[in-house]
Parts: structure tokens; sequence; C-alpha cells
């Protein structure tokens, strides 16, 4: 049990910098040298790199979380979201999910907000797009794309049938190109089992604003993966921009115009909103200012790390928002406060990229790492391997391999969920229907 003079420790966010500060807060400190809360909208972590399996159906959607009450044994779960921080006074307005605000005092605040889509001010984009950071979003994106081609198989609209199968795909980085990729294979696969859908049917387009994609892998590699994409008929439009989205009438800037009902928007991300509401400092970008300690600058007491910092890179650049950073940030920044309330020496945060690993779909992949560049099957398989050994415990880890074990003799699960958005269909129908 804490004492009540423990040092108070409030986290907020549980994404990695919430969950792995966390959990090596509760490894290092014991149970009387503080009091340990974590505040997060979800009381389970997403394994945000997981997600585009979720959407293409070969990881379940639970499979891609990690319950946070399980994975943690001590630390205190506030379900809600931070609404206001008053620093000086160490304190945190926390707003449930239902009921009125909580006020939650600490001695320390780590801050883990993470990141939110950036949207661009583009006709139509805010009323039609669809993003990929959160379970929700990969969820609704592979039951509409199994919804289209029911749709294109169900009519005889010509036009109709060509907005239903064209996806559109703006954002060239990592996640447009792992989730455009594992979607194009789902569907693919999945017209096995359509009588009136061919895969030559399928119009996938990604547009990219600069003149390659994955900017963040080895250029040669990139290059294979854009040449592996348009060898699979997708679309690749470079040095290219949406300009209008406006009742799902795509207008490129090259002058391209294409009918759509998918458009998914991928094309940045910024941090939240509330990270320069909090009256703590933020750079250009709006992420928190730290030091390579990980201590927000000039408010002793506050810590970030994740996408919602602007983390300092000894080449006198910041790292990049990754989760591979994330999490190791996540574990010095722990380490620097424990130091903090034992005072010890602090440590500044160093590390060398891993390297990145893509998936393309279904046993394709690239790959680059420390010099070493692959591609095919065996990036995807590493790829793979990786974020089975990463997911913290064994339960998460067992359930991951044997989804992806499952999938590997059986065809594609095909079937659309998307009802499940709207649950309370049914019976205003029936109220509907019978004058109830
Ligand atoms: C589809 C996708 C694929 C990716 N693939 C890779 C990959 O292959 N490799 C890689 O290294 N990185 C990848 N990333 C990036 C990586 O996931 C992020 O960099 C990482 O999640 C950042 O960690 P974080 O803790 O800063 O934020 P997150 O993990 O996003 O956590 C932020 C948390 O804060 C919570 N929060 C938000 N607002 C509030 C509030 N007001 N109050 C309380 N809590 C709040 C959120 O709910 C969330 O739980 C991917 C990202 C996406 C979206």
């Amino acid at each position: 049990m804490p004492s009540s003079t423990a040092p108070r420790i409030l986290l907020v966010g549980g994404g990695y910098v919430g969950l792995y500060a966390a959990l090596r807060l509760e490894r290092r400190l014991r149970p009387d040298e503080a009091d340990l809360t974590l505040v997060s909208p979800e009381n389970f972590m997403v394994y945000q790199p997981l997600l585009p399996e979720v959407a293409s159906g070969t990881l379940e959607p639970r499979h891609a979380v990690v319950p946070l009450r399980q994975a943690l044994r001590r630390t205190r779960l506030v379900t809600g979201r931070l609404e206001a921080l008053d620093h000086p006074g160490r304190l945190a307005t926390v707003a449930p999910h239902d009921g009125p605000a909580r006020e939650l005092r600490y001695d320390h605040v780590v801050l883990g907000l993470g990141s939110m889509t950036r949207v661009l001010p583009i006709p139509g984009v805010a009323e039609r797009a669809v993003g990929f950071q959160t379970v929700t979003e990969a969820i609704h994106l592979r039951n509409h794309v199994l919804a289209r081609l029911e749709v294109a198989e169900a009519t005889d609209d010509e036009r109709a049938r060509r907005r239903a199968l064209t996806f559109v795909f703006v954002g060239g980085g990592y996640t447009g190109v792992e989730a455009l990729a594992e979607l194009e294979d789902m569907a693919r696969a999945c017209c096995d089992a359509f009588t009136r859908v061919r895969p030559p049917d399928l119009r996938w387009i990604l547009v990219e604003a600069t003149d390659g994609i994955l900017p963040t892998v080895e250029p040669g590699l990139a290059a294979h993966a854009l040449r592996t994409l348009r060898s699979r008929g997708i679309e690749v439009h470079l040095e290219t921009t949406l300009e209008s989205a406006e009742d799902g009438r795509m207008r490129l800037s090259t002058g391209v115009e294409v009918e759509a009902d998918t458009l998914v928007w991928m094309a940045g991300i910024r941090p939240q909103a509330l990270t320069g509401e909090l009256g703590l400092p933020v750079d250009d970008s709006g992420r928190l200012v730290v030091d390579s300690e990980l201590r927000v600058a000039g408010a002793g007491g506050a810590w970030a790390a994740g996408d919602n910092a602007a983390v300092p890179d000894p080449g006198g650049g910041h790292y990049p928002p990754t989760a591979q950073h994330a999490q190791r940030a996540a574990r010095r920044l722990a380490d620097n406060l424990v130091a903090t309330l034992r005072d010890e020496p602090l440590r500044p945060f160093r590390h060398d990229s891993l390297g990145e690993l893509v998936t393309l779909g279904r046993y394709k992949g690239v790959a680059s790492m420390r010099g070493l560049e692959l591609r095919g099957f065996l990036p995807w398989l590493l790829r793979r391997l990786y974020y089975v050994v990463q997911v913290p415990t064994v339960n998460r880890k067992l359930r991951i391999v044997v989804d992806w074990l499952v999938g590997i003799p059986f065809r594609r699960e095909i079937v659309s969920l998307g009802s499940l958005e709207d649950p309370r269909l049914p019976i205003d129908r029936a109220a509907r229907e019978t004058g109830g």
C-alpha cells in the first residue's frame, strides 16, 4: 500500500508512454515510494502498429489492444479524459465518461496524450474522410470495404458500382501504405466469394504530395515498395494533392477526377489540441518542449514523451513520432522520475532507430534495419515476430500468434459487421413499423 505521504504520480494517456512508463514505475518503485494513477479515456492501450492487420481481419480487434487493468498491477486506472491542468497548483481536472469532472492532485505528471489526425481545410474532407488511428476506424474500414463489395455485387447501376469499388487513400507514409496494402490484399482475396466483383473491377488510389512514398525507409526500398504497389494495379499519384472531396467526387491537383465512396485520410498527425492548452511550453508544431531527460522545460514535476513531445535527439533535431521511440522514451522517463525521487543523477534519452518494418499485405513487406534492406516474405515475418515479442503479457502474445496461425490454412473472413456501428437500428425499425 502506498503511504499517504508518498509522492503522487499521475500518468495521462494510456498509450505507449502511459503504459510503458507505468509498467516501469511499478517495477522500479516500492509500493510505499509512490502512488500511481493513470488517466485514460479507454481501459485499454491500442497497439497502433497492428491496426493494419485489424483492418484486413488477420487479427481480432481485441487482440491488438492491451487491457490496462490486467497489464498494470498497482496503478489506479481512472477512465476519463484530462480536461485541464493547473500545473503550478499540481491539480488535474479529469472528465469521466459520465458524471461531473474530478480533480486529481499530483506531485509529478507524465504527459503521453499522443497525436490526432491533422485534417486540412479541403472541401469535403472533414465530412467524408475516415482516419486510421484508432481501433474503431480500423474496424469501420474493414466493414466498410466489405460492405462496398456487397453494394457492387448487388447493384445494376454502373455508376454506383464504380463508386463503391473505388478507394482513395491520401498520404503515402507508412500508415497510409500499410492500411491500403492490407485492405487491397484483403479485398482482392475476398473477390473469390463474389460472382460479379472481380479483382480488376477494384480501383485503389494512393495520393501523395511528395515525390515518393515511405519517406522514413531507405530510398531503394521505398522505390521497391512503390513498384510492388503499382504491380498490383494500385494507382499511386505522386506530387499530387487532393483538392476537393465534395459529394464523393475526388478532385486531384493534376486534374484527375474520380467518384468514390471511400476516402481514407492519413496525410499527417499533430499533437492533441489539448496539449497546447495545458499552460506548458509548446513548440511551433504544438509539441511540448522537453529536455533530453524528458522534463517539460521550466515546469518542474512535469514530464512528457511520445507523439505529444518534441524530444531532442543528439543531432540537434527531434525524434520522430513512432512507437519504438515512445516506448523507449517512456522507460527512460520513468527511470529519470525514479532518480528524481531518490535524489540520484538523471540520464538523457538516446535511441538509435531499429529501422522500419512495413507490411505490404499478406506475406509481403519491406524492412530497413541498421543498413540491412529486406523485401518480400522475410520482413513481413520479422515484423510479425517483432510485435509478438513487443506486446506485453503472455496472454496477448498467445492470442496474436493463434489469430495469425489460424489465418494460414483458412480463407479470409468476409463478414461485414458494419451494423454493429448502429445497434439501435433494429429497435428503431421495429418501433417505426409497428407504430410502437
Ligand atoms: C496505423 C498506425 C500504424 C503505426 N505503425 C507504427 C509502426 O509500425 N512502427 C512505429 O514505430 N510506430 C508506428 N505508429 C506510430 C505509433 O503508434 C505512435 O508513435 C505511438 O503510439 C505514440 O505513442 P504515445 O504514447 O505518444 O501515443 P498513443 O499511443 O497514441 O497514446 C496516447 C493516449 O492518450 C490518450 N489520450 C488522448 N487524449 C487524452 C486526454 N484528454 N486525456 C487522457 N488521455 C488522452 C489516448 O486515448 C491514448 O490512449 C503507427 C501509428 C498508427 C496510427
